[in-house]
């Protein structure tokens, strides 16, 4: 028989966290109601029968009937009938808020605009390998709620800044903003409103980790709360960044002391160094031996659709950066394969395009012209983005993907690369980054 506490919970908007959340409040004896916009949401079948669904709009009644509404964090806060239930007072939280309240076993929290599933699955890879009964989830794989069926003694944490948005005092173990570039701008309004949702996640925080690089990434939090900081330049002592040998070896370090050459890890570009060094400081902040966590560093083979090497072709590379969804992240890729190349006379011809989210495109102009010798566009905002970056270098237009793949192939020689990084999001041509990537890898395959 289960415990009818309190109110009555209302999820708005089901999807794979709205499932869990479902199904955890309903575990736990809350009375549990769902509602969501779409006739048969996605996971409809996958939340228990006593559950009342209300689906096909959102029911606005029903959400104020509510004691609390947990909100997806596909769904925007701004939508009249969530405000309507603000303006009845009725709390709107987040499923993090959800998890926070249910345990009190230590959180690392990650956000920032790239790099977050980079850095949450190394972190959690590093807190396994040193013998930590880790959960690893959030904004990637697994929802927060599920999770805590592991019983874990430690969460690590990808957030987004949706979900930021709905979640206060988080009060986690260590926290970091990555770094913070455009992106979400249509829904934020602009980058004062994005900047306030990242930075909810240093509420009540026991350590910060920041990014030297990145004065956006520093939080005000009180004096007593131990910094450590990470970026691409010398550090101070405790502090990590990188040392450079006189030959242009580059260490990862600690303070003075060298930790591990760059060119001994899979993962490639200066951008995944900084990433390298944002989880030793937080593996250092939840007390991993630094010894296992270099061990981690050696054999991370990095993530599927992020600066993934798919194969070369007559002394030609191709690169899927399909995650490449925003200005920042592209940046990263023109650059830091930009610079590995330009030794030996190699040029990027890119591919860019897709739905541009309101960015501004005229940021990619000094990498483009640095470094590319074409760009290929690709999807529904590419009349923005050219007259964003005309002149930097030679722009052409594809219809399909397909088609800018052989665009590509034509410009390149040897030494180039080709990469699809399209600082745009998907949705106008795929069904997400991860079809946009799986269908660029087949066309780069199918290339003779
Ligand atoms: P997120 O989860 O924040 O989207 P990912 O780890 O999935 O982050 O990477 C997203 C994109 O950002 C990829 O295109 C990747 O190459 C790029 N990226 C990775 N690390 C960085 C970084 N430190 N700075 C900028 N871009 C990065």
């Amino acid at each position: 028989m289960l415990i009818q506490r309190g109110g009555l919970k209302v999820v708005a908007g089901l999807g794979i966290s709205g499932v869990a959340a479902v199904n955890f409040l309903h575990e736990h004896g809350y009375r549990v109601a769902v509602t969501d916009s779409r006739a048969t949401p996605p996971g409809h079948d996958q939340i228990p029968a006593a559950v009342q669904a209300s689906f096909g709009q959102l029911d606005e009644e029903l959400l104020l009937q509510a004691e609390e509404i947990v909100i997806s964090p596909g769904l925007d806060p701004k939508l009249p009938e969530i405000q309507a239930a603000a303006a009845k007072g009725i709390p709107i939280v987040s499923e993090i808020q959800i998890l926070r309240r249910a345990t009190d076993k230590p959180i690392v929290a990650i956000t920032g605009s790239n790099a977050k599933s980079t850095v949450t699955t190394l972190l959690g890879l590093m807190a396994k390998e040193a013998g930590k009964k880790v959960a690893v989830g959030g904004n990637l794989g697994r929802p927060a709620l599920d999770l805590t069926k592991d019983d874990p003694e430690l969460y690590v944490l990808e957030l987004s800044s949706f979900q930021l948005e709905a979640t206060s005092n988080l009060a986690a173990e260590v926290a970091v903003v990555l770094n913070m570039s455009e992106d979400h701008l249509d829904r934020h309004g602009d980058m004062m409103g994005y900047h306030t949702a990242k930075h909810r996640i240093f509420q009540a925080v026991k350590k910060v980790v920041f990014n030297r690089d990145d004065s956006l990434t520093r939080p005000l939090v009180p004096d007593a709360t131990p910094m450590q900081s990470f970026g691409l330049n010398a550090p101070d002592m405790n502090q990590f960044g990188i040392l450079r040998d006189d030959d242009g070896t580059i260490w990862l370090a600690r303070g003075r002391e060298r930790l591990l050459k760059s060119s001994d890890m899979y993962i490639q570009g200066t951008h995944n160094v900084a990433n390298a060094l944002a989880c030793l400081a937080l593996g250092e902040a939840i007390g991993l031996p630094l010894d296992s966590m270099l061990n981690t560093l050696k054999t991370f083979k990095g993530l599927e659709h992020r600066c993934e090497f798919v194969k070369e072709l007559a002394g030609v590379r191709y690169y899927n950066d399909s995650k490449g969804t925003n200005i920042g992240a592209t940046l990263a890729a023109i650059d830091g394969l930009g610079a590995a190349i330009e030794a030996q006379g190699g040029k990027v011809a890119i591919i860019l395009g897709g739905q541009g989210k309101g960015q501004d495109f005229t940021a990619l102009r000094d990498s483009l012209n640095k470094y590319a010798k074409v760009a290929v566009l690709i999807g529904e905002d590419r009349p923005i983005i050219e007259k964003a970056i005309a002149g930097t270098t030679a722009l052409l237009h594809a219809a399909t993907l397909k088609e800018a793949v052989e665009i590509c192939q034509q410009h390149a020689q040897a030494n180039d690369v080709v990469l699809l990084s399209p600082a745009c999001a998907s949705f106008d041509m795929f069904k997400g980054y991860s079809e946009r990537g799986h269908q660029f890898v087949d066309c780069v395959n199918s290339l003779a």
